[in-house]
């Protein structure tokens, strides 16, 4: 303030106001206090720029799809997706690696010329937050036989506690899993931090063994069983 100016980041989220029910979910969610919703006068939610960060846990915590995240939006991740997944998928081992924390322990592991699966595939997000559970079915739905998550460890979110909310998501997802007689297991979520090369290329190697644990015929029936639900929902 001193300086009369502030340095704004250029990945910041953004609220559709037309789709907004302003149920105060993002408001709930955000580790900066960024966004504020009149719930009683049912006004959509607004986000104030200069405060934002750019996490991206507000848009993948929206029930209503109403928040994008500049370049990182929803259809950028899920073709990013399409694409992993469009040859062999059953052979792929799917990760979301935050920029901070994890994608940097892949680099180190990399860099440091260390064994890991050559099948692991990253999608780089800013935050472990902005991995909407939308993500994960998608994936599941286009044949991933397993699907990590991975961020900064607890503590040291670099979005202050984003990586909470990570937890919670994930942890609904697994229920969900379940519910739908989806082995668990095929969500992973780990914490590597990005002096944890050797920590990476374990992870990839566990995840590889769990992989090679899911059948065809396994991958197919979530496929069939996902497939039903979404021509359920119209
Ligand atoms: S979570 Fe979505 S629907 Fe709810 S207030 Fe925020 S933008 Fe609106
Ligand atoms: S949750 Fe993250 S992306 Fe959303 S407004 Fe807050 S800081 Fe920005």
């Amino acid at each position: 303030m001193h300086a009369g100016h502030i340095t704004a980041e250029a990945i910041t989220a953004e609220v559709i106001p037309e789709l907004c029910k302003s149920c105060g979910k993002c408001a709930e969610v955000c580790p900066y206090n960024a966004i504020s919703v009149d719930v009683k006068a049912k006004q959509p939610a607004k986000i104030t720029t200069a405060a934002c960060s750019g996490c991206g846990t507000c848009a993948a915590e929206c029930p209503f799809g109403a928040i994008t995240t500049h370049h990182f939006t929803d259809p950028q991740i899920t073709q990013q997706i399409d694409a992993l997944l469009e040859d062999r998928p059953g052979d792929k081992i799917l990760t979301f690696a935050c920029n901070w924390c994890s994608y940097a322990g892949a680099d180190y592991a990399g860099v440091s010329r260390l064994q890991y699966p050559p099948n692991a595939r990253l999608i780089r997000t800013m935050c472990s937050g902005r991995v909407a559970d939308s993500f994960i079915w998608h994936a599941f739905r286009k044949g991933a036989p397993v699907i990590l998550v991975s961020g900064c460890h607890i503590g040291d979110c670099h979005y202050i506690d984003a990586n909470h909310w990570t937890e919670k998501r994930i942890g609904k997802v697994r229920a969900k899993m379940e519910k739908r007689g989806i082995r668990p297991e095929r969500l992973q979520l780990e914490w590597i931090s990005a002096a944890e090369g050797v920590r990476f290329a374990e992870v990839m190697t566990r995840m590889e063994a769990l992989r090679q644990s899911v059948t065809p015929a396994e991958i197919a029936a979530t496929v069939a069983a996902l497939e039903k639900k979404t021509a359920a929902a119209g």
